[in-house]
């Protein structure tokens, strides 16, 4: 288990597509275990392994105020959304700025596991938020280019979850 160094936005990596991970294999439960410690420690509530440096498609997210309920995601698909929502996003490769974002309310994904067994995750609001935010990521996409508006300073009284 080790933190890993989170790429910040201007690194060419974070807007490459990552590529689906085909079995599970030492190197893939490593890096599970490391994207969780590195989340943790930055106190986000998710990351995808581009912002490690590493184009596969994998995800952790975590938004329970605890921050004791990991879901992993590998190879995760959107495969259905509802409703809408627009609120003040973040993200750990753009440190210290948020913007405001519109995302589906409602998301259903289907994903695999750390023993690559097929589940379906459903999430409203924050998740839904988290999840829309971390597959972008898969596909080498930055929330910057969606916000409404300008990207703003985070005000440190109203801090916001960074995924
Ligand atoms: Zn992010």
């Amino acid at each position: 288990m080790a933190i890993r160094n989170i790429r910040l936005i201007g690194d060419s990596i974070l807007e490459k597509k990552a590529r689906p991970v085909d079995e599970m294999n030492p190197r893939i439960k490593t890096l599970i275990e490391d994207m969780l410690d590195t989340m943790y420690d930055a106190q986000g509530v998710g990351l995808a392994a581009p912002q490690v440096g590493v184009l596969k498609r994998v995800v952790v997210i975590d938004v329970s105020p605890e921050g004791d309920s990991p879901i992993v995601l590998i190879n995760p698909e959107i495969i259905e959304t509802g409703g809408e929502q627009t609120d003040f996003e973040g993200c750990l490769s753009v440190p210290g700025k948020t913007g405001e974002v519109t995302r589906p309310n409602y998301v259903k994904v289907k994903a695999y596991n750390e023993n690559m067994e097929e589940f379906i995750v459903e999430g409203e609001e924050l998740l839904a938020r988290a999840l829309c935010h971390e597959i972008d990521h898969l596909n080498g996409e930055l929330y910057v280019n969606k916000v409404i508006g300008d990207l703003q300073l985070v005000n440190v009284e109203d801090f916001e979850e960074e995924v």
